[in-house]
C-alpha cells in the first residue's frame, strides 16, 4: 500500500487541478492519497468526483497556524493538517474564512508594494492566476516569473518573497492550539505538518508539540521532503514517547516544487487505519 497524506492543488498553491491530482497519484501508483490544500477544503467535491479506480481519497486541509511560546517570545508560523473534518463544522469554516480573507489582503498589498516600486507585477494577473483558490506567496511568485523580474519560483521565494524582505507581510495565521481543537471539533484528525522543516524558517521546540497534544494533536508527519535524517529520528522518537501516529508525504504542489507526489515520503496502512477509526467528521472516497 502507498499512501501519501499531503498534497496541494490548485485550490490552493499547487499546479493540478484536484482532478488531475487524484488522476496523477493513481499514475504515480499510490493507493491512498490525500488532498490538503491551505485554508480551504474547495477542491474535495472536484477531486471526489474524478477519484479513479484503485485510488482511495483522503479529504483534508492545512491550516496556517502560529505557536505563541507561553514565555512571550515571538510567535512562530506551523501548518496543521486536518484529515477528514466536517467541511460544514461552522467554527472551522469561519476559522478558514478568516485565514482566505488575510491571505488575499496580504497578497494584494505585498504585490502593490513591488508594483509602487517600479517591478513588473500586477495584482490583477496575481488574482487571475490564483481564481478562486486560497491566495499565496506561489501565485505571486508565478507572476514575477511570467514578467521575468526573476528566474525561477525558488529565486522568487529566496529574494523578494522571503519573510525579512521589505515586500514580505506575514499572514494573520490561527493560534496553533485552536487549530487542533477546531480539527477535532470539526470531527477530523489533527496532524502537525512537517515540525522540523527547516529550509522554511524557524521551527518550534518540543514544547509547543507537547501542548498541541495537551490540545488533542493525533499526530505528527515524520517523513516529509523537507526533514533532514536526524530530524526525523528525533520526531520518531518523540512520536513514540507521546503516543502520536507517524505519517509521511510528499507535499506535492505539482510543478511549483519538486518533488513529485508520491515521493519523499509515505504513511504506513497501520498509522492510516488508526486514522480512519479516528475520523468522524467525513469520510474516505474509494474510486
Ligand atoms: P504563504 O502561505 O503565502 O506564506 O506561502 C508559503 C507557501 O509557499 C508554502 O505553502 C510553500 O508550499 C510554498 N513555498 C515555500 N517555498 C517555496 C519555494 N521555494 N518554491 C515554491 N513554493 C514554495
Ligand atoms: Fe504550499
Ligand atoms: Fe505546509
Ligand atoms: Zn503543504
Amino acid at each position: 500500500m502507498l499512501i501519501d497524506l499531503h498534497t496541494h492543488s490548485t485550490a490552493s498553491d499547487g499546479t493540478d487541478s484536484p482532478a488531475a491530482l487524484v488522476r496523477a497519484a493513481r499514475e504515480a501508483g499510490l493507493d491512498v492519497v490525500a488532498l490538503t490544500d491551505h485554508d480551504t477544503t474547495v477542491g474535495w467535491a472536484q477531486a471526489a468526483a474524478a477519484v479513479p479506480a484503485g485510488l482511495t481519497l483522503v479529504p483534508g486541509l492545512e491550516l496556517s497556524c502560529r505557536w505563541t511560546p507561553p514565555n512571550g517570545e515571538r510567535p512562530t508560523e506551523l501548518h496543521l493538517l486536518g484529515y477528514l473534518v466536517d467541511p460544514t463544522h461552522p467554527g472551522l469554516v469561519a476559522a478558514i474564512d478568516a485565514l482566505r480573507a488575510s491571505r488575499l489582503g496580504r497578497a494584494e498589498r505585498m504585490t502593490s508594494r513591488m508594483a509602487a516600486d517600479g517591478l513588473l507585477v500586477r495584482w490583477e494577473r496575481v488574482s487571475e492566476l490564483a481564481g478562486n483558490a486560497s491566495v499565496g506567496r506561489p501565485h505571486i511568485a508565478r507572476t514575477l516569473v511570467e514578467a521575468g523580474v526573476v528566474g525561477s519560483v525558488d529565486e522568487a521565494f529566496a529574494t523578494l518573497l522571503r519573510s525579512g524582505s521589505p515586500y514580505h507581510e506575514p499572514k494573520q495565521d490561527l493560534d496553533a492550539l485552536t487549530g487542533v481543537r477546531l480539527v477535532t471539533a470539526a470531527g477530523g484528525v489533527p496532524v502537525f505538518a512537517h515540525p522540523l522543516a527547516r529550509r522554511r524558517g524557524r521551527v518550534v521546540g518540543d514544547d509547543a508539540v507537547l501542548a498541541m497534544v495537551e490540545a488533542g494533536l493525533a499526530g505528527l508527519e515524520v517523513d516529509h521532503p523537507d526533514h533532514a535524517p536526524e530530524d526525523r529520528e528525533h520526531l520518531r522518537r518523540l512520536a513514540a514517547e507521546l503516543g502520536l501516529l507517524v505519517t509521511g508525504s510528499s507535499d506535492y504542489h505539482g510543478t511549483n516544487k519538486r518533488v513529485r507526489v508520491g515521493a519523499g515520503g509515505l504513511t504506513s496502512p497501520a498509522a492510516y487505519e488508526t486514522l480512519v477509526d479516528r475520523a468522524t467528521g467525513s469520510a474516505p472516497i474509494a474510486g
